[in-house]
């Protein structure tokens, strides 16, 4: 590569407060247009705003957590731009003093860790959303003015990241730390994540920043990464033909997967901003800044690692488990139960996220609790059900949410340790198959594995294996 990548990142986040932030009105995402407004969120002459304390509260916490030093004073600007979605044409932001500053993210990068600095944190107000008719031709929009006013926090990197693995892992990392902190559901979808991304390219070794190219319209993580590689391309060949990259605002479109210009630096709004006039500074007490700071959750990277450590996991596994903190939580639940990490840990990583995701819950919705799957699992390991049994058992678990005790007695799943009948299976399956049997005494150890799985099919599955596997060679040799 001759040219160096450098990438920041903004991102937004609508917090999960019960009501917007300057208005009681509530912020449930998805009810029929404008039903959740009032004059203040409409932006009505005359009305005024109140800070939603919550919303103050989860935009200190998320700070905190991103390491920011947290602005005691800090204030609300006013952002001027006259868009039909902003019914007061300004957007009450902050620029001035932001409430948190000079913060980062750890991230995994190459092996190791690096950080990424965080420039500022900063709460603002949603705008509304316009709604296209899907008849291409009508002449008219509407507007929702639902999601106007509710709180959105803006989080700002500096131009730290120098790959696109290192931005997926960024995006990736924030949005386990929102989501541990319970300050947003984070939820791309719908909107309450959402990510803009400057990149610019500079030859290996220059100091100098090359200018930066900021790009709009990324519903998702992949549409970042896909929109930040076109973006690599086209920057490598306009700098390869000699040519210089124009600073400018680009879209990504989706559909034909390229980039856009949307408009360059001349054309950039002059967005006037000045004090707003409305709303008091926030003075922050410490006391109570120390009270968010001493109920912070552990982070995800710090638990990652303390489950490789304290339990033994692989890496790649303590990673899968604490992507989410509710999984986390479930699998640290079962271990207090029954302290048997590895064998929880792969029932958890296996099975109960594909039945989440089969099922499209969260794990706090699903109906086998910590203490039932510690039951199913002291079942396997006492012999009483054999492991394919024992998935069955724990499919219907998930289903009907009875316990793995009532559904293996009720269906007669009973593991079949029992030694003369588990003979009787194996001599009948030695019958049925001569040439296997042929082949294991001509040394072809690999017929042994095929007995094995025909006496655990006629025995459906419910056969103890390891006693099946010794049976088997006794008699095999006897034979
Ligand atoms: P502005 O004040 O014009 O909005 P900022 O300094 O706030 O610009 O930067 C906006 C975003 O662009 C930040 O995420 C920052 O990390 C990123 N950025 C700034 N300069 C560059 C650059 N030369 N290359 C890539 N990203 C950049
Ligand atoms: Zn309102
Ligand atoms: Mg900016």
């Amino acid at each position: 590569m001759k040219y160096e990548v450098v990438i920041g990142l903004e991102t937004h986040t609508e917090l999960a407060t019960a009501s917007k932030l300057w208005c009681s009105c509530p912020t449930v995402f998805g009810a029929p247009p404008n039903t959740q407004v009032c004059p203040v969120c409409l932006g009505m002459p005359g009305v005024l705003p109140v800070l939603n304390k919550k919303a103050l509260e989860y935009s200190l916490k998320a700070s905190l957590a991103l390491n920011c030093r947290i602005n005691l004073f800090s204030t609300f600007d006013r952002k001027n731009y006259y868009y039909p979605d902003l019914p007061k044409n300004y957007q009450i932001s902050q620029n001035h003093l932001n409430l948190g500053v000079g913060g980062y993210v750890e991230i995994r990068s190459n092996g190791g860790v690096k950080k990424i600095n965080i420039n500022n944190v900063h709460l603002e107000e949603e705008a509304g959303k316009l709604v296209h008719p899907e008849d291409a031709s009508a002449d008219y929009s509407l507007v929702d003015f639902n999601r106007a006013g509710v709180p959105l926090l803006e989080i700002v990197t500096e131009p730290d990241m120098r790959s696109l693995e290192e931005v997926e892992q960024f995006m990736q990392t924030l949005r386990n730390i929102l989501l541990y902190n319970e300050v947003s559901d984070c939820k791309m979808q719908e909107g309450s994540l959402r990510f803009e991304a400057s990149i610019s390219l500079r030859p290996v070794g220059q100091k100098k920043l090359g200018s930066r190219v900021e790009m709009k319209n990324l519903n998702s993580m992949k549409a970042v990464l896909k929109a930040l590689e076109y973006e690599i391309n086209r920057q490598t060949g306009v700098l390869d033909s000699g040519g210089k990259v124009d600073m400018e605002t680009r879209l990504w479109d989706e559909v034909r997967e390229r980039t856009e210009r949307m408009r360059t630096k001349e054309e950039a709004h002059d967005y006037r901003y000045f004090p707003e006039p409305d709303l008091v500074p926030m003075v922050i007490e410490e006391r109570w800044l120390g009270e968010l700071r001493s109920m912070l959750p552990e982070l995800p990277l710090t638990r990652r690692n303390r489950f490789v450590e304290v339990y033994s996991l692989s890496d790649y596994d303590a990673g899968v488990l604490t992507e989410d903190k509710a999984v986390a939580d479930y699998f640290e639940r079962c271990v207090e139960l029954h302290a048997a990490p590895k064998s929880l840990c792969n029932w958890i990583t296996n099975d109960v996220l594909r039945e989440l995701k089969e099922r499209r819950l969260g794990i706090r919705d699903f109906k086998v609790r910590p203490e039932a799957l510690v039951g199913l699992v002291v079942m396997v390991e006492k012999g009483t059900v054999s492991m394919p049994t024992a998935r069955e058992v724990f499919a219907d678990m998930a289903s009907s949410g009875s316990d793995a005790a009532k559904i293996v007695e009720e269906k007669g799943l009973l593991q079949i340790s029992d030694r003369e009948e588990l003979e009787r299976l194996v001599l009948k399956v030695l019958d049925d198959n001569p040439s296997a049997v042929s082949d294991y005494q001509k040394g072809k150890k690999t017929a042994l594995g095929f007995l094995v799985g025909q006496v655990m099919r006629q025995s459906t599955g419910k056969a103890n294996p390891k006693m099946v596997n010794e049976v088997l060679i006794q008699k095999l040799k006897t034979n």
